[in-house]
């Protein structure tokens, strides 16, 4: 608690007072926290918490093979990504390895709003065009060109309003709580191909479409069947490209498929990632066609002057290495489908339970009031995450209605700490918040 420890909340006055209003922070009076280790924090008073939601720690908090890379190569060099060093080029191949032959051309950057915003100048420079279709309730980035196609009104209320004449949406494919439910979700594909084809009927045809492969933004819930196939046809046949936003969903987070667009069974032509390749440093890649990524030429400019440093791309290796060799994957798949039983128990008991989303350890723990309204249990969730944080475990609302706990810990999180987690959830809801 920010009143424990008698500096935490003149600390927390000095960040409110120096830093933009905007820069939010969790909670209204949060841990003052100063070291991780796997999927824990500790706070200065020396309390731990369980980390349910850090997936920018991809690996888990102070990975000793991350740190030691890090430390390692920091000493040695340290510059910009202009000069010929090993390490850009092994994680480059890396990197690229990861995805279909034909994606094999990288660029680097440090965030996901720069991999994003990236990814729709190469989509506009590589056709010569600049209108973009994205998903509603979608976040891709705060930077001009990726905040221009995010509509999520939880991060901007006018969000729908305020779009640059450019950007054009289509409906959050939500089989949950979107327009179209259950078995009618096959809809919202079609609905798409129409936004698309009326677009280009109009002297419009795209340049791209960008959405996340598997909806995260709304808890982590799998885009209808066939739908980007569907869609990424429509925009090709008109000759756009299309792009994957795997900055959350991606890199194995999801336990049965490495990427968000094989769940889908689609290839994109550019690929954004970021967040977890640096478990917590800023590393984020495109990773495109030589042909797409040659036409950026004609488009515009492009230097990141540390994306690719020395130190990003062994960081970068180092979060592969453990991936692998640690089976993260895996072990989401394992961990995730023990909790993901464990949450189901607890929604046969508790009515506030609407749905259990997600794969792997991309979780979405969806409340609601009343199941078949499916009105969102927006305070609800916020004081349950209060609760939750008294009882030792991050937690932390999603989607536009801020009623869907955001699961998506660590990937190495063991049973022991799903199970914790869910004890936790069940004896709040058994005992009120
Ligand atoms: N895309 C998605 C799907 C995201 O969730 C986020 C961050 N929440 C971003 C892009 C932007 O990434 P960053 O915060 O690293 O700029």
């Amino acid at each position: 608690d920010a009143g424990a420890h008698p500096d935490s909340a003149a600390m927390l006055a000095r960040r409110e007072r120096v830093l933009a209003e905007v820069q939010e922070h969790y909670y209204a009076t949060p841990p003052q926290i100063e070291r991780g280790w796997r999927e824990y924090l500790v706070d200065v008073d020396g309390r731990v918490y369980l980390d349910m939601l850090n997936n920018v720690t991809s690996v888990g908090h102070a990975h000793p093979h991350v740190v030691e890379a890090a430390h390692r190569q920091m000493r040695l060099l340290n510059t910009n990504s202009r000069f010929h060093y090993a390490a850009i080029a092994e994680y480059a191949e890396r990197i690229a390895s990861l995805l279909p032959e034909h994606l094999d051309t990288v660029f680097f950057v440090n965030s996901g709003s720069e991999a994003t915003d990236l990814a729709i100048r190469l989509a506009m420079a590589a056709t010569g065009r600049r209108d973009i279709v994205a998903m509603r309730e979608a976040y891709h980035g705060w930077t001009y060109a990726s905040d221009a196609v995010s509509t999520s009104i939880a991060d901007n209320p006018n969000a729908l309003e305020t779009r640059p004449d450019w950007v054009h949406t289509v409906d959050a494919a939500n089989s949950y709580r979107g327009t179209h439910r259950g078995a009618d979700a096959h809809r919202y594909a079609p609905e798409a191909v129409a936004v698309i084809d009326a677009l280009a009927d109009s002297g419009r045809p795209p340049a791209g479409f960008i959405c996340e492969p598997y909806f995260g933004n709304a808890g982590g819930v799998p885009l209808p069947e066939g739908y980007l196939a569907q869609v990424y046809d429509a925009v090709r046949r008109h000759g756009g490209v299309v792009i994957a936003d795997e900055v959350q969903v991606g890199y194995g987070r999801l336990g049965g498929w490495f990427w968000g667009h094989e769940q889908q069974g689609v290839v994109p032509d550019i690929v954004a990632v970021a967040k977890s390749v640096g478990s917590g440093h800023p590393v984020g890649a495109v990773i495109t066609t030589r042909a797409i990524a040659d036409q950026y030429r004609t488009g515009g400019y492009f230097f990141a002057s540390t994306g690719g440093s020395p130190v990003s791309s062994v960081i970068g290796m180092a979060v592969l290495d453990v991936i692998e060799n640690e089976g993260l994957q895996q072990n989401a798949w394992r961990v995730g489908q023990h909790l993901r039983r464990r949450l189901e128990a607890l929604m046969e008991q508790h009515p506030i339970i609407g749905a259990v989303h997600g794969s792997g350890l991309y979780m979405g723990l969806e409340l609601v009031r009343d199941r078949s309204t499916l009105e969102p249990a927006t305070e609800e969730t916020a004081l349950i995450c209060d609760r939750l944080r008294e009882l030792g475990v991050i937690m932390q609302p999603t989607g536009d209605y801020q009623n869907v706990f955001k699961i998506k810990p660590p990937l190495c999180v063991t049973i022991e700490s799903a199970d914790y987690f869910a004890d936790q959830v069940e004896r709040v809801l058994a005992t009120g918040w």
